[in-house]
């Protein structure tokens, strides 16, 4: 998280406050873990990557390209019921992906906040005999219980603010924009009654 670069001014327009951390720290990050998770695996072991869907596909699209050696990709999607910008209990909402007994397997999130979904996927995905088990998430919120809940590799910690961009939406929108940035109560408020 460098400097603090300005908001450009298309997505100012639509209430994003603050660049959070810009497209060049973020793509040197994800490089970083993308080498650490290489070095840690080795090159002759059964790898798997499994994207938590919405929000964690620019985040493993970019991972992946970071792992030099092969690597399967699976989804699941998990949901949390409460709409909005809080989040609360998570649910499996599709099946989980198969033939996962001893592989090494990466759960890759955009953000770590109530940690309900990387419990979650934990506690399923350790009852189906894989060879190792980590979490890589690309934000965790500093507050518990983020802080306290379990994962490997974390690419920033940030404040307990709402952010949106490179993957993380507000009301299904902003997961395009290149950059994870604050939304402010303007944007939240114009996202809601839209
Ligand atoms: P958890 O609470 O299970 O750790 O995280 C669940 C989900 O809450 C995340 O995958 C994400 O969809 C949502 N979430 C939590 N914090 C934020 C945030 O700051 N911005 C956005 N867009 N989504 C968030
Ligand atoms: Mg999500």
């Amino acid at each position: 998280m460098t400097g603090s670069p300005l908001v450009p001014e298309y997505w100012r327009s639509q209430g994003v406050e603050q660049v959070l951390i810009d497209e060049a720290s973020i793509a040197r990050r994800v490089r970083e873990l993308g080498l650490q998770l290489s070095v840690e695996l080795g090159r002759d072991q059964d790898v798997v990557l499994i994207a938590v869907l919405t929000g964690a596909i620019v985040f493993a699209a970019d991972l992946m390209r970071a792992i030099p050696t092969r690597v399967a990709i699976s989804m699941v999607s998990v949901s949390s019921y409460g709409a909005s910008t809080t989040s609360q209990g998570a649910v499996l909402a599709s099946t989980l992906p198969h033939n996962l007994a001893g592989k090494h397997v990466i759960i890759v999130d955009e953000v770590l906040d109530s940690g309900g979904t990387l419990r979650l996927l934990r506690a399923e995905l350790g009852r189906l005999g894989v060879a190792s088990l980590r979490a890589c998430v690309l934000l965790r919120k500093q507050r518990e219980p983020a802080l306290s809940t379990p994962c490997e590799m974390v690419g920033f910690d940030i404040p307990d603010v709402f952010v949106v961009g490179y993957g993380l939406d507000f009301n299904d929108e902003f997961r395009n924009m290149p950059f994870v940035g604050v939304l402010g109560p303007e944007g939240i408020e114009a996202g809601s009654i839209r």
